[in-house]
């Protein structure tokens, strides 16, 4: 069977009232096999129980317990960790045929229970059916995309030939990879950092967030059933006092893949820095953190579209996406023609259920919801609200709702336009010209994407160069990443750029051997 060519996952077209009924048949189907249920640890292929256990519920209406996941002991996480270094003798000497063989065949697994994967994630973390949808169907790329990068770099590098030598450089996997995950893409996220790791060679702690623990066990389970040895994951939920520190801090670890806040980002690659005692290695960390990313918006710009690319990339999933735009920063000429256009469409989103497929959802919880408040408040005596700043009405309803809110004439310095809020909100400042508006854009500790609209190719030069940003997009909205094509991972505190779903992602999960021979 032939790997190429690759094609993007095609996403549902859910207008489609045939399609749209087999989405509302899977949130049956899930709820009558999973909700109620508790689910097991996996360690050394052994399924077992922790310390207690502690309960996911649904961010829509907290009032619902979905199903339940145990606290691992730190006795576990020992087990877990020697589990996963046997492993690794093992599954490093595996073929990497045979890896990629594994990955195609879950991809095929995958495209076959979408639907499912997608209602459960709506359950978990608030998704709509399309946000659901775009993220599946990004798991099933990330199993296409890393079959090929398996065998790629199963092939080493050429060097420049000596004549009396023979030298090769190959390059071979790591170790023991603790991949640990946030809610917000509790499907392609996880699986993006340990396929990483397992097509390199490397054997896995998976470590979702606490929110979204289900989104990854049915995915860990998948990988079993499409062949990866039980052994060469370790399914690890729990508390952070357990998972945090000490899974960090653990000799035994060779790499920790994360994704997550800034916070806690940088919490563990300072901790990782430091060796333990045991430990023969200095860990590798790859941290992919926050964003505050801008859209620049020129005078020459075409505007409706820019309206239509901000609001999507703002709003989608409420704002809770590391992509996610959440600075408009537009040259003066065409600074209010768009604000009224963002405003109408933002004007026009509901807010629901994300079950029923409302176009916005509640944030992940309440803590979250009071957080933004925090920032709303501040907001109103700094500058102008334009729409939101209110909590919707959505019934009886227990769950972080917020309104979608605009803030315009936002000032650079103002903790708006600077710290990353997680939620549907949107500031607008106005540039005096478009290099300003590039000057503003890069005032920002974050570097991870941008959107840039106009049509002037002077410009658009500039802008390529300038624009200090892991992921630049040209006349189209900063949210959307396809795996295989646009590698993701930003600069500055956006994290270490390590680029998931990009020709250089394996690299991070291996270490290169030079051998030279002579005859
Ligand atoms: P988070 O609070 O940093 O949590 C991420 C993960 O870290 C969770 O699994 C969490 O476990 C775990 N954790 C907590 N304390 C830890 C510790 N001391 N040591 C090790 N792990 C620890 O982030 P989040 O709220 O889930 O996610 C939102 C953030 O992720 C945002 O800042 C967003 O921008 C960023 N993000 C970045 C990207 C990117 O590619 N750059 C992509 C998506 C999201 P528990 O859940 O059990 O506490």
């Amino acid at each position: 069977e032939g790997l190429l060519p690759f094609e993007h996952e095609p996403y549902h077209a859910f207008q489609d009232e045939a399609v749209a009924a087999r989405q509302r048949d899977a949130f049956r189907a899930v709820r009558e096999a999973y909700v109620g249920r508790t689910f097991p640890l996996i360690v050394a292929g052994q399924e077992v129980q922790g310390d207690g256990t502690f309960a996911v519920r649904n961010p829509a209406d907290t009032r619902e317990t979905l199903w339940h996941f145990q606290n691992a002991t730190p006795a576990q996480l020992q087990q877990a960790v020697a589990a996963a270094q046997a492993a690794f003798l093992e599954w490093r000497r595996t073929d990497p045929l045979q890896r990629a063989s594994i990955f195609k065949r879950a991809a095929d697994l995958l495209r076959a229970r979408r639907m499912e994967f997608n209602a459960v994630m709506t359950l978990e973390n608030g998704k709509n059916w399309a946000e659901a949808d775009g993220e599946v169907a990004e798991s099933v790329d990330h199993f296409e995309v890393f079959a090929r990068e398996t065998l790629r770099w199963a092939q080493g590098k050429a060097v420049y030939p000596m004549p009396d030598e023979h030298v090769t450089t190959v390059y071979e996997p790591l170790g023991v990879v603790a991949c640990i995950s946030p809610w917000n893409f509790p499907s392609a996220i996880p699986l993006g950092m340990a396929l990483g790791a397992l097509a390199a060679g490397n054997t896995v702690l998976w470590k979702p967030a606490g929110e979204t623990p289900l989104s990854s066990y049915l995915m860990v389970e998948l990988l079993f059933e499409a062949g990866l040895p039980r052994n060469a994951v370790q399914f690890l939920t729990g508390t952070d006092d357990v998972l945090g520190d000490p899974l960090v801090d653990h000799p035994g670890v060779r790499m920790i893949a994360f994704t997550g806040s800034k916070e806690i980002g940088c919490r563990i690659y300072e901790r990782a820095a430091r060796v333990q005692p045991g430990q023969r290695w200095l860990k590798r960390v790859i941290a992919e953190m926050g964003g505050k990313d801008p859209t620049v918006v020129c005078a020459d710009a075409d505007i409706k579209a820019a309206a239509t690319g901000i609001v999507q990339a703002a709003f989608g999933y409420s704002g809770q996406k590391c992509s996610a735009c959440s600075r408009v920063i537009a040259e003066d000429s065409v600074y209010d023609d768009l604000l009224a256009r963002v405003t109408e469409k933002t004007r026009a989103l509901t807010v629901g259920l994300p079950e029923e497929n409302a176009a916005i959802g509640p944030v992940i919880h309440q803590g979250s919801a009071d957080r933004i408040a925090q920032f709303v408040e501040a907001g109103r005596t700094t500058a102008r609200l334009v729409l939101g700043g209110d909590t919707p009405d959505t019934g009886d309803r227990v769950g972080g709702y917020v309104s979608p809110t605009l803030f315009a004439d936002v000032d650079p310095a103002d903790p708006l336009f600077q710290q990353e809020i997680f939620g549907p909100v949107l500031t607008f400042t106005r540039a005096r010209d478009w290099e300003h508006a590039i000057e503003l854009a890069n005032d920002s500790e974050y570097g991870l994407t941008a959107a840039f609209y106009s049509r002037d190719p002077h410009k658009i030069a500039v802008a390529r160069r300038d624009m200090h940003v892991g992921n630049l997009y040209i006349n189209r909205k900063c949210t959307g990443a396809l795996s295989g094509t646009h590698a993701f991972g930003g600069y500055g505190m956006s994290g270490t750029n390590a680029k998931v779903g990009g020709p250089d992602y394996l690299f991070w999960f291996l270490q290169t051997k030079t051998v030279a021979q002579r005859y």
